[in-house]
């Protein structure tokens, strides 16, 4: 026994980019290759709507008007989800942090407990692309795979591919009338984050207008580096 041991971190991986850009897709894809935890605050937001807490309660009517939720109680939310233990494997940030509060508050969370950004990718895409991805998202209830009416459609019509459900869900917040807003909030609050990260040495940026398996590439060549 030399008496030193290794520390492994866990790791910790940001994925930024606009409504649409691909977060989800590639998240679940990171999650499933690499054995990371896929944390979406959209997801968990979502799911407190769901359950008509109190800070579902106040969430709802901002994320359907295409706002940003809270500091507060998207903090709150992700500081709960990271005390469960299935964390520790790793996690992909999917839709956090998404103003410089929460930048700086996840920064502070990590420091505390040892832990840092291995890597926060951008995915860029411009914001056509974004609406006509917005515009056809489907997602299955069952187990949550996402779809797209043109670019990812179930090999049998309104069935999951993955678990067979027909529960296909879309998002109230997925209409023409919103996305102006969620594009807004993106350029005003979430896109300064691309310079944080670039300032701190952790920002990847990919060219996420491809196909959905060629920006898996690129992400995972960049991940394996990162995680290393
Ligand atoms: P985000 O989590 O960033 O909002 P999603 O992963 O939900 O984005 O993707 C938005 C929509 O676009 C979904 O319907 C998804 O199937 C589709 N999609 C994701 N990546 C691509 C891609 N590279 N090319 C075409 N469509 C994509
Ligand atoms: P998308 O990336 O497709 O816009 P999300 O599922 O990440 O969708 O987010 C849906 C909505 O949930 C956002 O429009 C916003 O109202 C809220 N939301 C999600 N994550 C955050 C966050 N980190 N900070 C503030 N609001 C958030
Ligand atoms: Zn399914």
């Amino acid at each position: 026994m030399s008496g030193v041991e290794t520390m492994t971190r866990p790791a910790v991986l940001i994925l930024l980019g606009p409504p649409g850009a691909g977060k989800g897709t590639q998240a679940r894809m990171l999650q499933d290759h690499f054995g990371l935890v896929q944390l979406s605050t959209g997801d968990l937001l979502r799911a407190a709507v769901a359950a008509g807490t109190e800070a579902g309660r106040e969430a709802k009517a901002v994320m359907t008007a295409g706002g940003l939720v809270s500091d507060e109680i998207v903090l709150a939310i992700l500081k709960d989800r990271l005390q469960e233990p299935d964390t520790a494997q790793g996690v992909i940030l999917d839709g956090f942090p998404r103003t410089t509060v929460q930048a700086q508050a996840l920064d502070k969370l990590l420091a505390e407990s040892g832990q840092r950004i291995n890597a926060a990718v951008s995915l860029d895409v411009d914001d056509a692309e974004m609406v006509n991805r917005i515009a056809g998202r489907f997602t299955c209830g069952g187990c949550g795979e996402g779809y797209h009416d043109t670019f990812k459609a179930p090999t049998v019509a309104g069935v999951c591919d993955k678990c067979g459900s027909t529960d296909m869900v879309r998002r109230a917040d997925d209409k023409a009338e919103t996305v102006g807003q969620r594009l807004a909030a993106y350029h005003a609050q979430t896109a300064p984050l691309i310079s944080y990260y670039e300032e701190q040495g952790n920002l990847q940026r990919i060219d996420a207008m491809g196909e959905i398996g060629q920006v898996a590439k690129d992400l995972s060549a960049i991940v394996k580096e990162a995680v290393a």
